[in-house]
């Protein structure tokens, strides 16, 4: 985009960059061209700015929102809020998010800073209990004047803002960037690889991605204890069970999520171990200052590129374009025991050992 001034904050969600994954694919020994979505470079610090936006501009448009007076409501992980809360700070709406108390301090932080009250709920309360992050939202828009959900889970915005930016940046991205000697591209989307919350991400892109070229394979993620996985034998293994990495999984199938094997090819489930690992190799190897469900991504990635007979198919053919999805940025989790311990955790190195001498 070339240099301009910008009307609001809003101006700059989306448009993020598509950047070359080298030196990790280098480790791995992968000949294809593994690229990242770097989501955390929109205003509001993640993918889900996108669909915050959309999912308010259209209520606007049906006249459902009025400023000074509409209460929006919604129940998130945070990064959908915090898309919410940027918008309606800019355009007069009060803002109320439900967010389970797994959800890092930093998010409410930023919810709170950009003026939104904040609500925590418990965990563990299943989806459909009166006490979950959707069972409070629910409650207190029945009794607040006013009050609104815009409904990520089910509003039809939050796939399609994919549909319309997410996909299309990919295919611009790499149907401008030339193909070369020392860097070979098809010029296409050969993978994309996205974990799923909502599953808006990864159903809306497949749909752009899908829709421009037949062949392109959608990879989608989820982490063990979530049932989002398709087929549900994926799913049995550790249902239930606890995971640490914010945004992605869920005890409920979403309604915008298509698990329809049209639009997502394959699912890999993923450890918090895995992703940490992945985060910390994404940060060292490519300074990249990325989130907890960007290491899912990427370890999917890796490890569908390793195990599955197309993906070693694609991983040793140069000019292949695998593309990550990096849903948001380190910043969320700054104070989370696994950042820290990964941000510390080094061999001694010849450089601290000089420091210490001196
Ligand atoms: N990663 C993070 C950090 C998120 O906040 C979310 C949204 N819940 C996702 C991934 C998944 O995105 P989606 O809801 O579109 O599936």
């Amino acid at each position: 985009m070339p240099a301009q001034v910008l009307d609001t904050a809003l101006d700059a969600v989306g448009n993020t960059p598509l950047i070359r994954l080298d030196r990790l694919a280098k480790l791995h020994n992968i000949k294809c061209n593994l690229l990242g979505k770097v989501e955390y470079m929109s205003a509001g610090g993640s993918v889900k700015d996108r669909i915050a936006k959309a999912m308010v501009e259209a209520a606007e448009k049906d006249g459902k929102l009025i400023p000074g007076k509409s209460v929006v409501i919604e129940p998130t992980s945070g990064n959908t809020g915090i898309g919410l809360a940027m918008a309606c700070a800019i355009k007069g709406y009060s803002v109320i998010i439900t967010l389970p108390n797994k959800m890092s301090l930093e998010k409410e932080a930023a919810l709170r800073a950009l003026g939104a009250e904040v609500v925590r709920t418990p965990t563990e309360a299943a989806w459909d209990s009166p006490d979950s992050h959707i069972g409070v939202a629910r409650k207190l828009q029945r009794e607040i004047p006013h009050g609104i959900i815009l409904d990520q889970y089910g509003n039809v915005n939050n796939p399609l803002a994919h549909e319309l930016t997410t996909g299309p940046e990919i295919i611009a991205a790499i149907e401008a960037t030339p193909s070369t000697f020392e860097k070979p591209s098809s010029g296409k989307v050969d993978v994309f690889v996205a974990g799923a919350g909502t599953g808006g991400t990864v159903t809306g892109t497949s749909r752009a991605l899908k829709k421009h070229n037949k062949g392109t394979i959608v990879v989608a993620t989820d982490p063990k204890g979530s049932i989002l996985a398709y087929p549900d034998s994926l799913n049995i293994d550790g249902t239930g069970a606890q995971y640490i990495v914010e945004g992605i999984g869920y005890d409920f199938i979403p309604d915008v999520l298509s698990r329809d094997v049209k639009d997502i090819d394959t699912w890999i489930k993923t450890s918090d171990q895995e992703s940490f690992d992945a985060v910390q190799t994404l940060m060292r190897s490519e300074g990249l200052l990325v989130g907890g469900s960007s290491g899912s991504s990427l370890s999917g990635a890796l490890t569908w590129l390793k195990t599955s007979d197309v993906g070693k198919n694609v991983a040793q053919t140069p000019g292949k374009n695998v593309v990550v999805m990096l849903p948001d940025g380190i910043r969320n989790y700054m104070s989370k025991e696994w950042f820290i311990k990964l941000a510390m955790e080094r061999e001694p190195s010849p450089l601290a050992n000089e420091i210490a001498r001196l």
